[in-house]
Parts: C-alpha cells; structure tokens; sequence
C-alpha cells in the first residue's frame, strides 16, 4: 500500500485530499496541528473504515516535524506521496498589515513547507521514488492589490518548488505545483484581514471584495482539489504546474494576455462599474 502524508487535514482541501487518497487505497497519515480539531477527519475514516489516521503536525515547530515525519517513515516504511497543503489566509495592503502578520504568513505557508520537505527527502532520496506536491494558489502566479503578502509567499513557494523539481529529479523524486482559485474552505472565516473603512487603500479593499465575489460564481470544492492533487502524484505525464478551477483558468489565460504596465494600470482609481467592465473584458468575469 503506498503511503501518503498530508499536511493540514482538520478541514478543506486537506481533509478531501487525505479522504481522497485513502478513499484511492493510499495508507494515510492526515497532519493536524490540534487534534481536537480533526473531529470530521476522525468520523469519516471511521464511517468508511479507510486506511487513515490523524499525526499532530504542526508545520511551524521544527521538532513536531520532526517526530511526526520521523513516526511515518518508522511506521509506514516510507513516505511516497507528501503533500504540503498546510496554510493560513488573510493579509490586507502592504502598509497596512503588520510585518508581524506578514512573518508569520511565511512561518506556515512557505517555512513550514520547507520543514517538511526537508524532514522527508531523505527517505524519499534513499528509497529514489516519491511524490512532492505543493499547495500553492492563483496568487502564486498573480499578485492582486490588498492580498500582497499571500502572493508573496505563494510566489516564493513556486520559485523553491521550481528549483527542487530540478534538484531532486535525478533522485527519481517528481515535485507538483498545485494552484487553486477560490475553494470553498473555512480559511476565509479564519483568515485575519487588515482593513479599516477609513483605510487610504478602503478602494483596493473593496475591490478585493468584489474580484472574490466574481471568482465565488466559479468557485472550486475541496474535492475538485483533491481529483487535481490526485491526478498530478498518478498522472503518467507529469507537469509542474496544475490548476484548479475555471477562475484560476481565467486568471492567468487573461494575465498572460497583458504587459506588467497594463496589469497594474487596471487597478489604478476609477468607479466600481468602471472596475467591473474591465475585469470582464481583461478576464472574462461575470458580476451579474
Ligand atoms: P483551511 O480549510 O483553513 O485548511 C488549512 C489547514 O491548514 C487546516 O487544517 C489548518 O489547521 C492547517 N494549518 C494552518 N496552520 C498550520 C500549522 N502551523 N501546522 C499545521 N497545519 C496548519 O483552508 P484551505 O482553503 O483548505 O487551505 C489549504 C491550502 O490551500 C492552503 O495552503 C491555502 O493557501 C491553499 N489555497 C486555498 C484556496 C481557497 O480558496 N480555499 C485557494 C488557493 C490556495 P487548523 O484547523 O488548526 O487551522
């Protein structure tokens, strides 16, 4: 049975990614920081008695990391599949979010990444076979105005995937990048934003609001994630990068489309209506 790890397994995209995988006849070790908070985890592999089980991991504690991957590979034998899908939300405008929030950002999403690919290579370079996927996002390739710092950790992300899928491909080792639009996860309601009214930046704020709103309409589910996760370990023509999501299509379809000064021109001030008309016609949005 080949095993998986999983990163990030209380709720979204990693809980339907270990369910998933397990669901596919993968032995299963679902990461969560908090046990208490892997009730839907616990009841489902329960409900459908799937080869599956909670590892506390918390991605942002070196020595968590260590023991929880160290308990898998002494256990299982081995780790095949590892997907870093452990992350937190939220942000605001540059000026506006404390570099305190921005750090701890890079903490989980990208450092707490690191962590663990560095706690598993070894294995997988020993054994010359496994699985590296990613979690990413359409903001690792496209930066929006109000969500800077999610971008950037996102962006940094994809750089160091990019360069380990050279690094480790001699060891028989495939790296994914897996880049969802919207999904709909708790990660919205637990993401802390940084956005007064009286904000100079109250405009990119709302605009935010509204490009979520358009993106909503063609939002993902955490098992569309979970299918693309799946098909990027098992595919027999690997690729780097994997979308989820028509929004995520459009996304970067309509950015490529455009040079940097006109990107950036498009969220200069100007009304909402105007905003809208030209997200639909840079990206193909719908608002109504
Ligand atoms: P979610 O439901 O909030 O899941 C995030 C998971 O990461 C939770 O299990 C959370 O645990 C866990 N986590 C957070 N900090 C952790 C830490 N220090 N150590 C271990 N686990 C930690 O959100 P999601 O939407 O499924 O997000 C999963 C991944 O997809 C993230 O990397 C996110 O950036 C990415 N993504 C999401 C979307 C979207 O629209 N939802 C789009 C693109 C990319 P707790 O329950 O303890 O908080």
């Amino acid at each position: 049975m080949p095993v998986a790890l999983v990163t990030g397994c209380s709720s979204g995209i990693g809980l339907a990614t270990a369910l998933h995988f397990a669901r596919q006849g993968y032995d299963v070790w679902a990461g969560v920081r908090n046990a208490a908070t892997a009730t839907e985890l616990r009841g489902a592999i329960e409900r459908e008695r799937l080869p599956a089980r909670p590892l506390a991991l918390d991605v942002n504690d070196e020595a968590a990391v260590q023991r929880g991957v160290g308990e898998v590979v002494a256990k299982a034998g081995a780790i095949d599949v590892l997907v870093n899908n452990a992350g937190i939300g939220g942000g605001g405008p540059i000026e506006e979010v404390p570099v305190d929030f921005a750090q701890s950002m890079f903490e989980t999403n990208y450092f707490g990444v690191i962590r663990v690919i560095r706690a598993a290579l070894p294995s997988m370079r020993e054994r010359r076979r496994g699985a590296i996927v990613n979690v990413s996002s359409i903001a690792g390739r496209v930066a929006i105005a109000g969500h800077g710092h999610y971008s950037a950790v996102k962006h940094a992300l994809e750089a160091a995937s990019e360069a380990l899928a050279q690094e480790v491909q001699g060891f028989g080792i495939r790296v994914a990048i897996v880049e969802p639009g919207v999904v709909v996860t708790p990660i919205f309601q637990k993401a802390k934003r940084f956005a007064e009214p009286s904000s100079p930046y109250a405009e990119h704020v709302r605009r935010l609001l509204l490009f979520y709103q358009a993106q909503m309409k063609m939002a993902s589910q955490p098992d569309d994630a979970a299918r693309v996760i799946y098909e990027a370990v098992t595919t027999k023509e690997p690729r780097l990068r994997w979308l989820v999501g028509e929004d995520a299509r459009l996304l970067i379809a309509g950015r490529q489309r455009l040079s940097d000064e006109a990107f950036v021109a498009g969220a200069r001030p100007m009304p909402d209506s105007e905003y809208l008309a030209e997200m639909k016609q840079r990206f193909g949005f719908e608002w109504q």
